[in-house]
């Protein structure tokens, strides 16, 4: 059985065909594969600007250039794991809580099959259900968060469960290696000096934006793999964690972030651990009229796959 592949430039063209991730089958059984992508379209967690829930069709629509080989790391996901794009999780865009129990359903049926999940959002909201089901396999996890925010607000007026608190409730739950966890890029303005000590008292290490100006980030990740390896490890991607000026299609922009070299370099730099999965969160497309930040999130997701074990 030959590996499901995304369909070239010279087969069809690329603006022709149905908009799967990278112009994959689509089609193929999960039990059949080793990576399943998976699109969750919430945006009824964000405090700010609505649109997420357009993420993963932007993502799809901006993925079609992305070619199957990778060719500053030399790394081909395609021929080394069977990889298809899933489809979308059906939420209840009317009930927040509802969607969260739905998340966790069908990531529960999904991971019935031997596969890494790897989601393209949606608010980050929905990586609170994706850790419940994930981590009922794999034990608590280790966890890289690339944002501009650190998402562990208590609650968001009044609520447990928003896309600002997803990381407080995964700790609560034992979802979380504390000792495993590092944040970057967090930054901007808070309600209080001390808005990032609950991740450092949770044993986080929480990198600032300010700590990556100017610099490459693949020294800081040589850190971070000491850091987070030693067991699975979740890879969750904020694309506000990115600047505005490269991911202006999103609902909580904050200036000064980092570049979309230095997300890569965050990305590549995730190989060689133990990876169980991993998200791009927080596209809205309809902010940016270029298509720039759901092309670069395509490219990102991609970059995972050429990350994940076994690549
Ligand atoms: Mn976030
Ligand atoms: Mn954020």
């Amino acid at each position: 059985m030959s590996n499901p592949q995304p369909l070239g430039g010279n087969a069809m063209p690329r603006f022709g065909g149905i908009a799967t991730f990278m112009r994959l089958p689509g089609t193929t059984d999960p039990a059949d594969l080793d990576v399943a992508i998976v699109g969750v379209p919430l945006d009824i967690g964000t405090s700010w600007r609505p649109g997420a829930r357009f993420g993963p069709r932007g993502i799809r629509s901006e993925s079609v250039m992305t070619r199957p080989y990778n060719m500053a790391t030399k790394d081909a996901p395609f021929d080394a794991l069977r990889i298809d794009d899933t489809g979308d999780v059906a939420i209840n865009t009317f009930n927040l809580l509802d969607s969260v129990d739905r998340i966790e359903a069908h990531y529960d049926e999904l991971l019935a099959n031997d596969v890494i999940p790897v989601t393209m959002g949606g608010d980050h909201t929905i990586v609170l259900p994706i850790l419940r089901s994930l981590t009922k396999k794999t034990g608590p996890v280790g966890l890289v968060h690339v944002d501009a925010h650190t998402d562990i607000n208590d609650t968001m007026f009044g609520e447990k469960i928003a896309h600002g608190t997803p990381f407080r409730r995964a700790v609560e739950e034992g979802l979380l290696d504390p000792d495993r966890v590092v944040q970057i890029g967090v930054r901007a303005t808070g309600y209080a000096d001390d808005d990032f000590e609950w991740s450092r008292e949770q044993g986080f290490r929480v990198v600032q934006a300010e700590e990556c100006w100017h610099k490459s980030l693949t020294p800081l990740m040589e850190e971070v793999r000491e850091q987070v390896s030693g067991g699975p490890v979740y890879l969750s991607f904020d694309i506000d964690g990115l600047d505005p000026s490269v991911a202006q299609g999103t609902g909580t922009p904050e200036i000064g972030g980092l570049t979309s070299i230095q997300g890569m370099e965050i990305i590549r730099g995730c190989k060689g651990l133990d990876v169980v999965g991993c998200d791009l969160v927080e596209v809205a497309p309809v902010y940016d009229t270029s298509g720039n930040t759901a092309h670069l999130a395509a490219n990102l997701l991609y970059e995972m796959l050429c990350v994940l074990p076994g690549v």
